[in-house]
């Protein structure tokens, strides 16, 4: 379970009392997509003419990979936390109207503004304003049923956070229109499209329904996927020294990598990226969308942490780690050292990031290419010393660490 926080529920049905209602019309939608997909779909699959199986794999296939990245891309990343300066139309278009669509998990603006919630929770630990906790109830499997599918049927009370963040997201007219067309839009994409394509490769009824059944089993594939990262990324993983209801995972490659490094988001919202170092280089496919999004020109400006709000990061959470596991003497001996190792890298951190900055600033200067040359010629050796200086002082932070771990053993 994540850490540092306590239930609020003994039971589900407890959320009733707190002015909690069933979305009958989710509810309704949800348990009928999934009988059809689990039950309807291999009777349809089965009759559909043989020729069509190519197209039906490839469908389900496609459905999910770009409804998954429009939720985890352009919903999340995007939108909600708005990881770049400039989102193209096309973007909006291509993402919001048709894959956002496909993902059916409500409009852009229900979703997004949800999801800011849920961020939200960790910072003024109103953990009953998350609309898919999994810290609310006392065990795992309430927890997991929760925040992996309940949470998503059921109408959450209203409240000021929730018209603020619903307000801040309608002020963007793109969002507005899809959410006046986001049922004709799912009726079109999710329905109609298959159908008719099925019916007009095959040109039999059976084709037209085996492709259909295909958006149904896309659908539901797209939704556990998101869900995963709600449910599972907040229970299960890296605990130590983290201080957000989310965890992160070295080894899960699911979700399209948006629960890889989910904790490392959490403390990073704005990032287009999801996870530090190699290890998110490696598990975020995501984030190569992006790039090639951005090399494209399609977006601009995407936002990523600074090496010292990373550094930050990273050295608050072993100092958090080990100042839960030490005997309070032993840590008030240690605490100060620590604490100083850890600002000078902070600011050797800040030192040679202000050198990268000029850096760039003296490219964007309309300067002649000669004087361009000798003033990053002369700034070179600074900028080298700087490093080796931030290099040596986060060398240093971690032998104090190693110090007061031998100390403690
Ligand atoms: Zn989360
Ligand atoms: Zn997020």
């Amino acid at each position: 379970m994540a850490v540092n926080q306590t239930p609020l529920f003994s039971r589900i049905r407890d959320i009733f009392d707190q002015g909690f209602t069933v979305d009958w019309i989710s509810t309704i939608y949800v348990s009928l997509t999934h009988l059809i997909a689990l039950i309807g779909a291999p009777f349809a699959f089965y009759y559909a003419p043989s020729e069509l199986t190519p197209v039906i794999i490839g469908w389900i296939a496609i459905y999910f990979v770009f409804g998954g990245v429009s939720i985890t891309a352009y919903c999340h990343r995007l939108i909600t936390h708005q990881a770049a300066n400039d989102i193209s139309l096309p973007v909006h278009l291509f993402f919001g109207f048709v894959g956002q669509v496909l993902a059916m998990q409500g409009h852009i603006i229900r979703w997004s503004s949800n999801h800011v919630l849920h961020h939200g929770a960790d910072k003024s630990g109103k953990h009953l304003l998350d609309p898919y906790s999994a810290t609310w109830f006392p065990s795992t499997w309430q927890n997991f049923i929760w925040s992996h599918t309940i949470a998503h049927l059921i109408n959450h009370p209203d409240s000021e956070e929730k018209d603020r963040a619903i307000a801040a997201k309608e002020k963007v007219k793109i969002l507005r229109i899809q959410r006046r067309l986001y049922v004709p839009l799912i009726v079109l994409w999710v329905y109609i499209t298959p159908f008719s394509v099925g019916y007009f490769l095959t040109g039999t009824l059976a084709g037209g329904l085996g492709l259909l059944a295909a958006s149904l089993v896309g659908m539901i594939l797209v939704q556990h996927n998101t869900w995963t990262v709600n449910s599972i990324t907040h229970m299960w993983g890296f605990t130590r020294g983290l201080h957000s209801s989310a965890l992160n995972n070295y080894l899960w490659l699911g979700p399209l990598g948006e629960g890889n490094h989910h904790a490392d988001h959490h403390d990073c919202q704005t990032d287009y990226r999801n996870g530090f170092g190699w290890t998110g280089w490696l598990l975020d496919p995501t984030r190569y969308l992006l790039l090639s999004l951005r090399g494209l020109g399609l977006v601009k400006g995407l936002r990523s942490a600074s090496k010292h709000v990373e550094s930050e990061i990273i050295a608050q959470r072993r100092l958090r780690e080990l100042e839960t596991k030490s005997p309070s003497p032993l840590w008030s001996l240690w605490e100060q050292k620590l604490i100083s190792a850890k600002a000078d890298w902070l600011e050797k951190t800040r030192q040679w990031e202000q050198y990268c900055q000029q850096v760039k600033k003296l490219k964007k200067m309309s300067l002649p290419d000669f004087e361009l040359q000798q003033r990053i010629e002369k700034l070179k050796a600074e900028i080298q010393q700087a490093k080796v200086n931030m290099q040596e002082a986060r060398m240093s932070f971690f032998d104090t660490l190693s110090a007061y771990k031998q100390d403690m053993a």
